[in-house]
C-alpha cells in the first residue's frame, strides 16, 4: 500500500499543507517570499571590504535581487580559513541596506550571537552545519527575525522538516526552506543538488522554498543551469554567490559569479520565470491534500 506523503512526515505537522494552509508568505522589508514574486538573494560568501559589499549590492540590485547576502560570521570547514569579519561585516551589510533598500540575510552560528546579528539583519541565515543545532534554532525563533533555513549535508528531507518544525514550534512562523546540495558518492562536485527535494517540499510543505546553486555545485560555471532547473522544480527564489572578482574572493570563490555572469543569469532565467506557475504546484499540493489530508 503506498505510504502518503502525509502519513511519512506525520512526526512534521505543524511544516505540511493543510486545507486551512497551503502557503505561507514570509514578509520582509516591502516584498514577499513565498508569494507571486520570485526572489533573488545574492552577494558575497564572506563580507570582505566596503567596496567589495557596496559594489555588489548596487550592481545585485540593479539585475533586480531583492535581497543582499554576505557572511560576517563564517563557519568554516577548516579551522585556519578566514573565519568572518564579525560585527564590523554586520555594520557594512547595515550600511549596504541603508544605500540600496536591499534587505540583508546572513549566518548566525552561536544561540548568543542571535540577538546581535538579529539587531542588524532582516533574515536569519542557520547554515548546514547547524541545521541541527536545535538550541540555536530555538534561539533563532524567538528573536522574531524570518528565518532561512539550510539542508544539512547530511539531512534527509523528513530531518529538513523537522528542523523547520522547531522553528514553528518555537512561535516562529517565518521560516524559508534552502536546498543546497547534499553530500552523496558523486565527488566531481562539491554537493549533490537534490532538485526532486524541492518539488517535493513545494507540494508538501506550506513554507517558502528557495535554492542555493553555488553552494551545491561549488563550481561558478554551473550555478547558471541550476538556477534554471530551481525554477522548473518551483522554487520561490535563489540564494546566489557573487563577487566583483571571484578570483579574489576570501571564501568560496570558485563558486561564485561576477558581475557579467550574474546578469547572465538572471537573464537567462526570464523564460522560466515566465513559464512559472505558481498555480500549477499549488494545485498539485492541493490534491494531495484532498487525496491524504
Ligand atoms: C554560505 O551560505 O556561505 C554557507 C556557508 O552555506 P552552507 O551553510 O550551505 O554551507
Ligand atoms: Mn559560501
Amino acid at each position: 500500500m503506498r505510504v502518503s506523503w502525509q502519513e511519512r512526515f506525520a512526526g512534521t505537522p505543524a511544516v505540511l499543507k493543510s486545507p486551512k494552509r497551503r502557503q505561507a508568505v514570509v514578509s520582509v522589508l516591502d516584498f514577499e517570499i513565498g508569494g507571486d514574486e520570485f526572489v533573488t538573494m545574492a552577494g558575497p560568501c564572506s563580507v570582505e571590504t566596503e567596496l567589495q559589499l557596496m559594489a555588489t549590492a548596487h550592481h545585485v540590485r540593479r539585475a533586480g535581487a531583492r535581497v543582499l547576502r554576505g557572511g560576517a560570521f563564517k563557519p568554516r570547514t577548516s579551522p585556519y580559513s578566514f573565519q568572518g569579519l564579525g560585527i564590523e561585516g554586520l555594520k557594512l551589510l547595515a550600511a549596504a541596506r541603508q544605500e540600496t533598500g536591499l534587505a540583508i540575510v546572513t549566518e548566525v552560528m552561536s544561540e548568543g550571537d542571535v540577538p546581535l546579528v538579529a539587531e542588524y539583519a532582516d533574515i536569519l541565515q542557520i547554515g548546514s552545519r547547524s541545521m541541527e543545532n536545535y538550541s540555536l534554532l530555538e534561539a533563532a525563533a524567538r528573536s522574531g527575525r524570518p528565518v532561512l533555513l539550510k539542508r544539512g549535508m547530511v539531512a534527509t528531507i523528513a530531518d529538513f522538516l523537522a528542523a523547520a518544525e522547531v522553528i514553528l514550534e518555537n512561535g516562529n512562523p517565518q521560516v524559508i526552506l534552502c536546498e543546497r546540495g547534499i553530500r552523496t558518492f558523486e565527488t566531481a562536485m562539491r554537493n549533490t543538488f537534490d532538485a526532486a527535494a524541492i518539488a517535493l517540499l513545494k507540494q508538501v510543505s506550506h513554507l517558502p522554498v528557495i535554492a542555493d546553486p553555488s553552494h551545491a555545485s561549488g563550481c561558478r560555471e554551473l550555478v547558471p543551469a541550476l538556477a534554471r532547473i530551481a525554477v522548473a522544480a518551483g522554487a520561490d527564489g535563489l540564494l546566489v554567490e557573487v563577487h566583483p572578482h571571484p578570483d579574489k574572493a576570501w571564501s568560496d570563490g570558485e563558486q561564485s559569479l561576477d558581475f557579467e555572469e550574474f546578469d547572465g543569469m538572471m537573464a537567462s532565467l526570464d523564460p522560466y520565470l515566465k513559464l512559472r506557475v505558481n498555480g500549477l504546484d499549488e494545485r498539485a499540493g492541493d490534491r494531495l491534500v484532498e487525496a491524504f489530508g
